[in-house]
């Protein structure tokens, strides 16, 4: 693997772990199909308890697996804790799921007919660089519960958590083979989950341009898939909202994780009326937005991933109307300040496309209607806020906008207890949530002749 690299200082990191090659990555999904038969028939209330001890161990370690992240991809300290939490928190919540796996009777005449949800074989979950340990939880989690096995391919920028949670998972004594992690490329590893026949199900959580390969991919078995594709949310703020909590919100919506987020609100829609005030509160609000070194407590922005992921979003902000900015530290690392931009034309690339950094577009608007027109305009559908005091409003657009996640007078998107998952080309099926757990099984009719 290539060298991984600190972003926030740009200094070598010490642990680089080996790309795993094409023949390696066939032995662990073997290896994987192996202990399948046995993961299986774990009774339910014993794979429970085995996901409840890997939680626990993952709370244990919970401190070293936010430093790593911190280290690798550069998150602010705050921001990695909670990432290592919604590890454990996963693991909890679907360590319910063994014992509740339930199928139904259906009353049916000439016999007795009951369904079952039985596991699909080896799961393969394909994680991006931005969220690396909540990412691979939400498909490891419920896709054990339910029964699989799971071969996980970290980013290849972003591996070390992974590497360490797969080590803990054995440590918490699931058996060998139950959750492997394989670091490699994308075109190596990544690929061979899409063509291996032995790969039931891909989970992918990516770019929507890999993400389509990986679909076309998976028809040729007709292999189940989950995409969690990009995003270009919106979040709409009408004049009747209470402006100043907006504004002081809108820089956590956006530029959280360095905007490296496919929920993140990188269209801000704000009612004509209400225009004026809330830009001048929101540049209040990014000029104090503490974008410092990762590992200060005190941060709440750190740097981007790469030296590639800086550069490419620099492309954006230039040739682009530059309201204000906020501040980034000099110096080492690929840092770049909370940006704002005016946008007048809805055909401007940094209105239309993922920028996957710390830049947001402003846009005014005049009705109700030219919001939601302006919110759908996008190939995108993954999440969005809405600020109104008209609950009446906030349901009509809440129900208007073609998205998956949306929150009013909020900006919060992804909660364990609830799906997740975008409308349009941010993907297909949903994670996360009570019905996860079903995502990871066929379901089977069966019916008894009397
Ligand atoms: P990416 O698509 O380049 O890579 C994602 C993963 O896919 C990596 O592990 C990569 O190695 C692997 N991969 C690349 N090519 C592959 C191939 N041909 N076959 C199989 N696997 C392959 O995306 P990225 O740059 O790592 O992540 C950023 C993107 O992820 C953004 O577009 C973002 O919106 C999206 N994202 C979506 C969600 C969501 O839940 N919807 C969450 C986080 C990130």
């Amino acid at each position: 693997m290539s060298t991984l690299i600190n972003p926030a200082t740009g200094v070598e990191i010490d642990a680089s772990p080996a790309s795993a090659t094409l023949e390696e990555a066939d032995a662990a999904i073997e290896r994987a199909a192996d202990a399948f038969a046995a993961w299986r028939d774990v009774a339910p209330g014993e794979r429970a308890r085995l996901l409840r001890t890997f939680a626990a161990v993952v709370d244990e370690h919970l401190e070293e697996l936010a430093r790593l992240e911190v280290l690798n991809a550069g998150h602010t300290i705050g921001n990695a804790r909670w990432e290592a939490g919604n590890v454990r928190d996963c693991l909890n919540y679907y360590s319910a799921a063994p014992e509740r796996l339930f199928g139904r009777q259906i009353p049916v005449p000439g016999g007795t007919d009951i369904t079952f949800h039985e596991p699909l074989g080896v799961v393969g979950v394909i994680v991006p660089w931005n969220f690396p340990m909540p990412i691979a939880a939400w498909g490891f989690a419920p896709a054990l519960a339910a029964g699989n096995t799971v071969v996980l391919k970290p980013a290849e920028l972003t591996p070390l958590t992974a590497m360490r949670i797969g080590e803990l998972a054995l440590e918490a004594g699931l058996p060998e083979g139950v959750l492997t992690v394989v670091p490699g490329k994308g075109s190596v590893v990544g690929e061979r989950f899409v063509t291996h026949p032995l790969v039931r199900k891909v989970c992918f959580t990516g770019s929507t341009a890999v993400g389509k390969q990986i679909m076309a991919g998976c028809a040729d078995q007709v292999k189940r898939v989950t995409l969690e594709l990009g995003g270009k949310s919106a979040n709409i703020v009408f004049a009747d909202a209470d402006v100043a909590a907006a504004a002081a919100s809108a820089p956590y919506a956006v530029f959280d994780n360095a905007g490296q987020d496919c929920c993140a609100r990188s269209r801000i829609l704000v009612q004509r009326a209400a225009y004026d005030e809330f830009v001048g509160r929101l540049e209040t609000a990014v000029k104090a937005l503490r974008v410092l070194d990762p590992a200060d407590e005190q941060s709440e922005m750190g740097p981007l991933v790469s030296a590639g992921q800086r550069d490419a979003v620099r492309s954006y902000v230039e040739g682009a109307s530059v309201a204000f900015t906020g501040t980034a530290p000099d110096g080492p690392g690929w840092w770049l300040p909370p940006t704002v931009v005016e946008s007048r034309d809805t055909g401007e690339a940094v209105w239309r496309e993922e920028v996957f950094g710390p830049v947001v577009a402003v846009m005014a608007f005049d009705d109700e209607e030219e919001a939601v027109a302006l919110a759908n305009d996008t190939e995108y559908g993954l999440s969005g806020s809405i600020f109104t005091s008209d609950v009446g409003r906030a349901l009509r657009v809440a129900r208007a906008v073609e998205a998956g996640n949306l929150s009013v007078n909020s900006h919060s998107s992804v909660r364990y207890w609830t799906p997740f998952g975008g409308y349009k080309q941010s993907g297909l099926g949903r994670e996360l949530g009570p019905d996860a757990p079903d995502a990871f099984t066929e379901e089977k009719n069966v019916f008894i002749a009397h």
